[in-house]
């Protein structure tokens, strides 16, 4: 399947990016999903600091690559093998890619999962690659999927099955943001009914930690953002 993608070649190119354009739209390809893996139709994928941080280069990947990885869309193709969803379903994209099977995931702590990290490290899905190309060379994947595109091949272990009434952009929220703001105040940081909580910083993750801390029942929830 061929389609669009926003490209990076080059991180850490100089201000302002209107003018030096570090992203560049290039017509990609990526064979038929392989056992385990998925086609996605990106409906919204979202910006998180994290993809500026790609094109920056403050945190170092693999080039050329695709950034994006707070994404929700509609299954467009299954690969041999891939049971949870099907053709048409609506999906969250979540870039903590869990192999399932290692001691971590078990343990329920699948953000440690060693070997969803390596993959995304090396900027490839867990099931292998990377499956796209440009001209024929290898593009690296963000995160297990490159949301900054018209559709996305990941693996079925980077999804997320979501309700068909909820908007694709609130739901790509929940592949990073949510994850991490929700995640830490729930479970991290385990705040307890009538706590009194502060969040610094209210970005996405903040926001979003916030929420976690009015479901997780605080009393008290005190803010703290430059504006
Ligand atoms: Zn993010
Ligand atoms: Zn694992």
């Amino acid at each position: 399947m061929k389609f669009k993608a926003a490209v990076l070649r080059k991180s850490g190119l100089p201000h302002p990016y209107a003018a030096s354009r570090p992203l560049s739209i290039e017509t990609v390809e990526v064979p038929p999903p392989a056992a385990g893996e998925v086609i996605v139709g990106i409906k919204a994928a979202s910006l998180c600091h994290s993809d500026l941080s790609v094109v920056n280069g403050d945190r170092a990947w693999p080039m050329p690559i695709v950034p994006g990885h707070e994404a929700a869309g509609v299954v467009e193709e299954v690969g041999p093998g891939v049971h949870s969803v099907k053709p048409g379903d609506h999906v969250a994209l979540i870039f903590l890619t869990q192999c399932g099977e290692c001691e971590h995931c078990i343990a329920g702590k699948p953000s440690l999962c060693a070997r969803g990290t390596q993959a995304n490290r090396e900027g490839r899905l867990l099931s292998g690659g990377p499956r796209l190309r440009s001209d024929g060379q290898a593009i690296h994947h963000h995160m297990g999927f490159s949301a900054f595109a018209q559709y996305a091949l990941v693996s079925e272990k980077s999804l997320v099955k979501i309700p068909d009434d909820l908007p694709f952009v609130e739901a790509s929220l929940f592949g990073c943001a949510v994850m991490c703001g929700a995640g830490t105040a729930l479970y991290s940081a385990g705040i307890r009914p009538g706590q009194s909580v502060a969040v610094f910083g209210l970005g996405g993750v903040g926001l979003s930690a916030v929420l976690g801390a009015v479901t997780a029942g605080a009393a008290r929830i005190i803010v703290v953002d430059p504006g």
